[in-house]
């Protein structure tokens, strides 16, 4: 078998061959497609196949990860950003998912990623109508939750421990709360990703300086036992890669290869408010939906001047469509709940941008899809022994990458201690959006161009685009709009990115580019 280079806990960095881009697409396709047989062929560039590369190379296995679009062109780019302890899976009795989320939380913010997860407050308001009992409810599964963090040894330097605030504090922390009936809230904290794309590049990237051949723009059109057959989506021409082991992790598509993989994917919607309209909050508001178990809707405060309120529950039966969108249902139920939270009245003209993603949640009898579980299974091909790997969440992809590569191999497993690229933290001085996004890569980033924003209101900065193309495999507008800066969140960034990016891209990448995916209108 071979393997990538031993980085040993070690940070990857850009030099250890961490660097992605069109001409190491180039020369790793070439070396596929002329008969090269790697121990590990991954299908889906999402979290959990990145998951999967980053394992199963890190341990030595030589490695080849093949995506259809772009790196996290699936769910895992409309998650809601939030790297969590797993409280709702206490409301469902799950504890022992419960803990896996606090326990990988906890790697993600301890060693893994702290550049890219960060600890944000949320706020329960405890108006006149929350009944006392279901106040003390709430503190207690936030106590439960405080005990799983200390098991998982977060230090509460990271994240402190729960407890009741007066109103003023609640106000003071998200100042659009209504303050109407308002007695007392309940702070707590969990861990925000700075963005979930960036997390999947991240993993990718830090795959493929342990070795992995990372492809884009590479769709799978059948499995066999021996390996995948797939499709250049650049040129059209079919290529066969020879793999001891097939790993689908192709999300709610899973059922499309394979046979047997039982999935009820539900849409869940978010819609994006500018910061200044809610008061600038500094902590997440959290409010429970009435008479449904578990269901919450949740402004949370991300960078950039914008605040995500979502999320919606529906179940999406029937076609998987490219790129799913929040219906007008959606739109309606969320601004009505979050409006009856809050001070401010929120109404359509306040929405900067909206998104919906499917989660890829296992099919079971007759139960709604709010209350599947979020777990992960290992479902094994009898035609060819390929491994699907389902389900799941954002949080838990190592875990699940970890289980999956046990079957595979007895070797060690190696990444519960891995720094990804970019980790631990940008030095000092560091732009603060590059800091954010890129950590100790940030100053690379600035050497490459203009940090300034592109344009007034607009986050993104050249330097970013160019990084993205030299070192992140961008190889459309769209991969550096919708994936790279996310820009495509907001329609009027989305513009000025692509104004920019002309002339960064080749002309033949214009073949692979979807339709704009950015804030598509409710249906
Ligand atoms: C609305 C919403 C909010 C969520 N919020 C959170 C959260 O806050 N925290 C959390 O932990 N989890 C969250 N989740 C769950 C999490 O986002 C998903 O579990 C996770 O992103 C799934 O990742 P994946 O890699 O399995 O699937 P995907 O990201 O969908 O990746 C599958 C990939 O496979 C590719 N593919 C498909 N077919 C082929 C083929 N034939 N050949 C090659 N490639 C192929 C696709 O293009 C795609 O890129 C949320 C999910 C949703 C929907």
């Amino acid at each position: 078998m071979t393997g990538g280079p031993d980085t040993r806990g070690r940070p990857a960095d850009a030099g250890a061959g961490a660097s992605l881009n069109a001409a190491r697409r180039a020369a790793d396709l070439e070396w596929l497609a002329g008969g090269g047989t790697v121990d590990v062929v991954v299908v889906g560039g999402g979290i959990t196949g990145a998951g999967v590369a980053l394992d199963a190379a890190s341990r030595g296995l030589s490695v080849a990860l093949l995506e259809r679009r772009d790196l996290a062109h699936g769910t895992s780019r409309w998650s809601s950003k939030l790297v969590h302890g797993g409280l709702r899976y206490l409301e469902h009795g799950d504890v022992g998912l419960a803990w896996e989320s606090a326990r990988e939380r906890s790697r993600l913010m301890g060693r893994i990623a702290p550049h890219l997860v960060r600890p944000l407050p949320f706020v329960i308001p405890l108006h006149s109508g929350v009944a006392r009992k279901a106040g003390a409810k709430a503190q207690a599964g936030l106590r439960v939750g405080d005990a799983l963090r200390i098991g998982a040894r977060t230090s509460r330097r990271v994240l402190p421990p729960s407890h009741r605030i007066s109103a003023l504090e609640a106000r003071r922390l998200a100042p659009a709360l209504a303050e109407t009936g308002l007695r007392a809230a309940l702070l707590s904290w969990d861990g925000q990703l700075e963005d979930d794309a960036r997390l999947v590049v991240a993993v990718a990237r830090t795959a493929a300086a342990h070795g992995a051949r990372v492809i884009t723009y590479a769709g799978v059109a059948a499995v066999r036992d021996d390996g995948v057959e797939a499709v250049d989506e650049l040129t059209g021409a079919g290529f066969a890669v020879r793999a001891r082991h097939v790993v689908l992790a192709t999300g709610v598509w899973s059922g499309e290869l394979i046979d047997g993989v039982a999935l009820r994917p539900s849409r869940g919607s978010h819609l994006l408010i500018p910061a200044g309209k809610l008061g600038d909050p500094r902590a997440a508001v959290n409010v429970p939906v009435p008479g449904e178990r578990g269901r919450w809707v949740f402004a949370l405060p991300r960078a950039d001047g914008l605040v995500a309120i979502g999320l919606t529950d529906v179940p999406a039966d029937g076609p998987v469509p490219d790129t799913p969108c929040p219906s007008a249902e959606e739109e309606t139920m969320l601004l009505e709940h979050a409006s009856a939270a809050l001070e401010v009245s929120l109404g359509p003209d306040d929405v900067a941008g909206r998104y919906a993603g499917l989660r890829p949640l296992l099919a079971g009898a007759d139960e709604a899809t709010a209350d599947l579980s979020r777990r992960h299974a290992i479902v094994e091909d009898p035609a060819t022994s390929a491994l699907a790997l389902v389900g799941g969440k954002l949080t838990t992809y190592r875990q699940m990458a970890q289980d999956a590569v046990d079957r595979l191999t007895d070797r060690r497993c190696r990444t519960a201690r891995l720094p990804l690229v970019g980790a631990p933290a940008a030095p000092a001085g560091s732009p603060p959006r590059l800091a954010r996004r890129y950590g100790a890569e940030a100053p690379a980033v600035a050497e490459l161009g203009a940090t300034e924003p592109l344009a007034p209101g607009v986050p993104v900065s050249e330097a970013e685009l160019r990084w993205a193309v030299e070192h992140e495999l961008a190889l459309t507008v769209d991969d550096l709009a919708d994936r790279r800066t996310r820009s495509g969140l907001v329609p009027e960034w989305r513009e000025a990115v692509v104004a920019a990016a002309a002339g960064m891209i080749p002309a033949w990448s214009s073949s692979a580019s979807e339709s704009s995916t950015s804030a598509p209108s409710p249906s």
